[in-house]
């Protein structure tokens, strides 16, 4: 035995040095990889195996480590973890990129021209929808009234959704088909009436009573939509998406697509608060598959600022005695609240104004009682009263923003609320100070889907053009290292992802981009001008640039 031992040695240890480097799937190297792990530590090269990494390091450490038959140099060019987006509607911005475009439009007629270029294009549609038109950008920026709509399709219906999602425009024939009839009242919405006549204006809850007539899409027509949201995402670097609000029937087509492998973006998903997804999903618990995590539940506390809806302490400062509304009755968000203690499933509420925000912490603070790991999540925390801010700390809510609504809404937000209000607005450094983290979004369609806007706007607080020289607020600009976090690690972690998603570690899911430019270096100008050369989800290449 021992003689045996001893004759063997020597050509053991040959067959040793020869075959020790570890098989992996995809060694990349020669990058300036920003891990995002606690440190913020930098390091070259990285091993994948099974679409996790195996381990990360200098060039030499990992290239003596392991081999692989999937070798990718990265030319000394920046790599970081796949882009998570906090907050955003990815179902929603598939169906916009089949709907009119009206992002942008100066004019209520630009409006009007962009929806008949689009019949146009496609004759024998039995419903016309449209999003993104803003008022705030027409002259007078009075809400348009649906006459031109009536003149132009007096048979087709018509319905555009305002940018932020909170009103929209309907046409006659679609008021009619959805019952809608003048001076109508209802909870938390409004149906705008002008002398006795509808002007096809709908705020908040009211839209619904149109939208739900839009036949629903075939499953083909589905995983078309998805699919073509997806390629836009992995084209911006983004290999993780949090979803804020669908319904069962949504969820179960991207788990389907997903697992049949059409659809490959990794999704959060929060409910939406209706009791039939509520009742199936809450007693079973949060579901999760590789790609997809049923976590969250969407609450709707507010409208918005751009469309008065958002709900103040105290009155609009351009209409008196306004002070918006909530969505609910306080008591639907206290029993939510005391329905999902109980559960394992984060409370998610959309809250803009100083008043909602007020109550929503208040009531997660009856609940949660101190400090705490349920990650229940404030969506925009956009505008604070002074005196609430330490509400998010004393019990861990994490207020859940998207630095670029600060810079689309800038232009105007102090004619809504006035200087005093602003200055507890779009705050997030002090937000980020109440838990020392912060996860950000974009509340993508709502606004554009970059993360490099993202980035622009928390960072230098300035619009795609530079505006306003030394940006807005800029005592509430994160850090690039905080707008990275909050774009990767601090996104997972709000998403509860954190140990499999964010940052490039050993055991993590291999998800990563690789950029032409460091976001951690480039000057101001040159942050929109960054390009993703290419997006990996779990190891393998979903994305790569043309030319
Ligand atoms: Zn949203």
């Amino acid at each position: 035995m021992s003689r045996n031992l001893i004759f063997f040695a020597p050509v053991l240890v040959v067959l040793f040095s020869c075959h020790s480097r570890k098989q992996a799937d995809l060694i990349v190297h020669d990058g300036l990889v920003y891990t995002v792990d606690s440190s913020f530590s930098t390091a070259e090269a990285f091993a994948v195996k099974d679409g996790k990494i195996l381990a990360v390091g200098k060039d030499k450490d990992i290239l003596d480590a392991y081999s692989a038959g999937q070798m990718v140099d990265a030319g000394g060019r920046p790599v970081y973890p796949g882009f998570i987006d906090a907050h955003a509607h990815f179902v929603g911005y598939g169906q916009s990129l089949f709907a009119v475009d009206l992002f942008g439009s100066a004019s209520f007629e630009e409006v009007v021209r962009r929806v008949q270029q689009f019949a146009a294009y496609h004759p024998g549609l039995d419903w016309i929808t449209g999003r993104g038109w803003d008022q705030n950008k027409f002259p007078g920026k009075a809400f348009p009234d649906n006459a031109r709509l009536n003149e132009l399709f007096p048979h087709i219906p018509v319905v555009l959704e305002r940018v932020d999602g909170h009103a929209s425009i309907a046409n006659a024939r679609a008021l009619e088909l959805a019952g809608v009839r003048p001076g109508q009242v209802l909870m938390g919405g409004l149906i705008e009436t002008k002398s006795g006549r509808l002007t096809g204006i709908l705020i908040d809850n009211a839209q619904r009573l149109v939208w739900q007539k839009v036949p629903p899409l075939s499953p083909a027509e589905y995983a078309e939509r998805l699919e073509a949201a997806e390629q836009h995402c992995f084209a911006q670097g983004l290999t993780t998406v949090t979803d804020c609000g669908l319904d069962r029937r949504d969820i179960e087509g991207i788990d389907s697509l997903q697992k049949t492998g059409k659809l490959r973006m990794r999704l959060y998903v929060m409910l939406s608060d209706r009791p039939e997804n509520l009742d199936h999903y809450l007693p079973r618990g949060p579901y999760k598959t590789d790609r997809l995590f049923v976590k969250g539940v969407k609450a709707y506390a507010d409208g918005a600022l751009g469309s008065r809806g958002a709900c103040l302490l105290q009155p609009y400062n351009d209409r008196p005695g306004w002070y918006g509304f909530l969505l609910s009755a306080p008591s639907h968000y206290d029993s939510l609240a005391r329905r999902l203690a109980g559960t394992d499933f984060q409370l998610c509420t959309h809250a803009i104004g100083d008043s909602a925000n007020r109550m929503i912490l208040t009531i997660y603070n009856k609940y949660l009682g101190g400090r705490n790991d349920k990650r229940w999540r404030i969506e925009h925390a956009q505008i604070i009263n002074e005196n609430d801010f330490s509400l998010f700390g004393k019990a861990s809510v994490i207020p859940s923003v998207q630095p670029t609504h600060a810079t689309s809404d800038m232009y105007w937000a102090e004619e809504r609320v006035g200087a005093q209000r602003l200055k507890g607005g779009y705050a997030l450094k002090r937000l980020l100070q109440q838990n020392g983290w912060i996860p950000l979004g974009t509340d993508f369609p709502v606004e554009d889907i970059s993360p490099f806007k993202t980035f622009l706007a928390a960072v230098f607080r300035v619009d795609a053009k530079g505006w306003p020289a030394g940006g807005f607020q800029p005592e509430n600009a994160l850090s690039r290292e905080e707008a990275i976090r909050g774009m990767t690690i601090w996104a997972a972690r709000a998403d509860c992802l954190e140990k499999e998603a964010g940052s490039l570690e050993a055991g993590k899911k291999a998800d990563f981009i690789i950029l032409d430019k460091d976001l951690m270096k480039a000057a101001q100008g040159d942050v929109l001008q960054t390009k993703v050369l290419s997006t990996w989800s779990g190891g393998v290449k979903v994305y790569s640039v043309k030319g």
